[in-house]
This record gives structure tokens, C-alpha cells and sequence, in this order.
């Protein structure tokens, strides 16, 4: 297993957000090799004199990493800070306080600001704690020099680490924070879209359904100015029959084969709904009823000569449809009331036709 899939490796719990807890792993790692890096720097003297104390901080802390795989997120925080304290204490008498170790501090407010779900108040309450702890810190170790003196190159190279690694360690924390949070809001976006999408499409042949026709017809009324609309209602003649004999799987298909045909023939001059079992609802947008009649003619007559090929059976049927303009003195529902009433006219009439 690579470095990066160890760091990347899931939290214990469910319901956990994976970031935190790998932000932690990145931040004891970054620490460590600063760490080493600054007993590199100080020399044997140093590490002569104070061997077991680097040993056992060192441990600790390959030892907390280890716990980040099997502990709770906000346990592995709390953690994280604690071992920070001691180990800022621990070492600034040891390395100096030029050596910047104070520093550190800042990790913890991040870690408490980023790492921690909870109420503000306890963030703010930490983070006073934190302020705190590091004025008593100036206050003891303010002018404390190194264990073992050392070179003022040296001095500077182990500053030039420990702030590094700070650095790098607040910039890490804020983008892996500012990009999930950006993440999560497309996310949710998207979400929105796919749930705007599902509540206005039928399920089964994928056109949009009912509550959206009528949102669209009110629409295209509200911003049409003085152009006509048309509205035609169009019905499955003996669909009935098509379940009785072939099953309701197959009346299935033939519904979606003939939802694709209206798609396919008003995809330039016409909006397609399901308005509900085999019917079907037809806004013509700048067509007045003659126009929208020539072309539902041509609709009708291909439905007609449409043969649907499924599980071996070649079915055919045919539509019924009423056609009506829209009265610009009266409102849509009207409009395709009258187009229901002319759909059932043509029903009576031995169907297979348009009425307008
Ligand atoms: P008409 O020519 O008078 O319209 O006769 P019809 O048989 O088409 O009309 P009827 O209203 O008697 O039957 C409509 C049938 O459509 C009954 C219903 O089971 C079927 N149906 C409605 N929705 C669906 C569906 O989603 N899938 C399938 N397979 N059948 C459906
Ligand atoms: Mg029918
Ligand atoms: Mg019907």
C-alpha cells in the first residue's frame, strides 16, 4: 500500500467526514520530519542529552498516527493538541525559543477551528485557552536559549524548518477546507438540479409529466406577446387491449415507443408531456390551431404506420387527438379542457384522428 492510500485510508466510524482525519495524519507526519529535521540540525550533543525524550515523543507520536485508523475523529483531534502541547513545552527549553517551536500554536487553532465539529462557542473558548497557554509560555521560556549550544546557522536552519513546516501545514489544512466545502456546495447543486429534473419527469418514457406542462403552458402564456399557442391532447386508442394481450411489460415499451416518436417529431416546434396513463399533452409555442393541426397530422399518421418490434411481437396502434388554440381571454386549463372534450369527440367518431 502506497504513502498517499495509507494517509487516505477510511475513518473507523460511519458517518465521518474522511478529512479531518487525514488532515491529522498529514499534520503528524509533517511534524515528524520537522522533528527529525531539528535533531538532524541541533547535533549529537543534543540528542545525546536528551535521547530518551526524543525517543519516547517520537514513539508517541507514530503511536497516535497509528490510533488516528482506529479512533473516533474528534478523539484523534483532541489527541492531536494535547500531544502538541506537551511536546511545544517539552522541547522549546531544549532547542531554544529561537528555534520556533511556539509556532506550533497555530497548527492547534486550525486543527480546533477545521478539525472539530462543534459548537462555535467551544471553538472560541479553546482558542482563548490557546492564547493563553502561549503567553504563559512567552512568560516562561521567552528568553530560554538551546540545551546545547549551537551555531547561529544552526539556529537559523532549525527556525527556517519549524516555520516551514507550520507554513505548509496551514496552507495544506486551508485548501484541503476551502476545496471540500466549494465540493460540497456543487455537490448539493447538483443535487438540487437532479431533484428539480425527477419532480418534473415521468418516470417510465422520460418526457416531462403533468405538474411541469402545466407550469410550461403558464409560462410560455405569461411571456408570449399577441403570438398564438396551441394545446392538443392525445390518447392511445385501445390501449387497453395492448395490456390483455401482451401483458403490461409490453404496454410498457409501447408507451415509451411512442413517447420517443412525439419526441423525435415535435422536437423543433413542440413541447411533449405524459398528462397521465396513455396520455399525452402537445404545447405548440407561435403556432395558431391551423398550423398546430397540419402538424399533428403528420404526428398521427406516423404513429399509424409505426410498427413496434418486442419479445417477438410486431404491435401497431394508432392516436386520438382534440386540438385547440388557446383563448388569449381565458386561462390554459380552459384551453386544454376544450382539447380533452375534442380528444373524446374524436373518440366517439371511430377514433384514430385529430379534432379541432
Ligand atoms: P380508448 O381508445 O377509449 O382510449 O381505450 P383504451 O383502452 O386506451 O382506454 P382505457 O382508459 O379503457 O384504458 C387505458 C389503459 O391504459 C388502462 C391502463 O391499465 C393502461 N395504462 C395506464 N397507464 C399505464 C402504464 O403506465 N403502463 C401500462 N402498461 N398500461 C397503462
Ligand atoms: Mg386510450
Ligand atoms: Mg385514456
Amino acid at each position: 500500500m502506497g504513502i498517499i492510500s495509507l494517509i487516505n485510508k477510511d475513518v473507523k466510524a460511519e458517518n465521518e467526514t474522511k478529512k479531518v482525519i487525514v488532515a491529522l495524519r498529514v499534520m503528524y507526519i509533517t511534524v515528524l520530519i520537522a522533528f527529525a529535521i531539528d535533531i538532524l540540525l541541533a547535533g549529537s550533543d543534543t540528542l545525546r542529552s536528551c535521547a530518551m525524550t526524543v525517543f519516547i515523543y517520537a514513539s508517541a507520536m507514530v503511536i497516535l498516527f497509528i490510533f488516528t485508523y482506529f479512533c473516533k475523529t474528534r478523539t484523534a483531534s483532541v489527541l492531536f493538541m494535547l500531544f502538541l502541547y506537551f511536546w511545544i513545552i517539552k522541547f522549546i527549553p531544549i532547542f531554544g525559543w529561537s528555534a520556533g517551536l511556539q509556532n506550533y500554536f497555530i497548527i492547534i487553532l486550525m486543527i480546533c477551528f477545521f478539525g472539530t465539529y462543534g459548537k462555535p462557542v467551544y471553538k472560541f473558548i479553546t482558542s482563548g485557552f490557546v492564547l493563553v497557554i502561549r503567553i504563559i509560555i512567552i512568560m516562561l521560556f521567552g528568553k530560554v536559549e538551546s540545551l546545547v549550544a549551537h551555531s547561529l546557522l544552526t539556529d537559523k536552519l532549525i527556525q527556517i524548518t519549524n516555520i516551514s513546516a507550520v507554513f505548509l501545514a496551514i496552507i495544506y489544512i486551508s485548501y484541503v477546507f476551502s476545496k471540500t466545502e466549494k465540493e460540497g456546495e456543487e455537490k448539493l447543486m447538483k443535487y438540487n438540479d437532479q431533484l428539480k429534473r425527477e419532480a418534473n419527469t415521468d418516470r417510465l418514457t422520460g418526457l416531462f409529466n403533468r405538474r411541469r406542462a402545466v407550469e410550461y403552458l403558464q409560462e410560455m402564456i405569461d411571456e408570449q406577446n399577441g403570438n398564438p399557442i396551441s394545446v392538443a391532447m392525445g390518447d392511445i386508442d385501445f390501449f387497453k387491449k395492448v395490456n390483455d394481450s401482451y401483458g403490461h411489460d409490453i404496454g410498457d415499451v409501447v408507451l415509451k415507443e411512442v413517447a420517443a416518436m412525439m419526441t423525435r417529431m415535435c422536437a423543433h416546434d413542440a413541447f411533449v408531456a405524459r398528462w397521465g396513463g396513455e396520455e399525452f399533452l402537445i404545447i405548440y409555442k407561435d403556432h395558431n390551431g391551423d398550423q398546430a393541426y397540419i402538424k399533428l397530422e403528420e404526428l398521427r399518421r406516423a404513429i399509424q404506420h409505426m410498427v413496434i418490434n418486442t419479445c417477438g411481437h410486431e404491435i401497431k396502434i394508432t392516436m386520438t387527438f382534440g386540438l385547440s388554440e388557446y383563448d388569449f381571454e381565458k386561462d390554459g386549463e380552459t384551453a386544454i379542457k376544450e382539447a380533452d372534450e375534442r380528444l373524446y369527440q374524436g373518440k366517439a367518431n371511430g377514433r384514430n384522428q385529430v379534432v379541432y
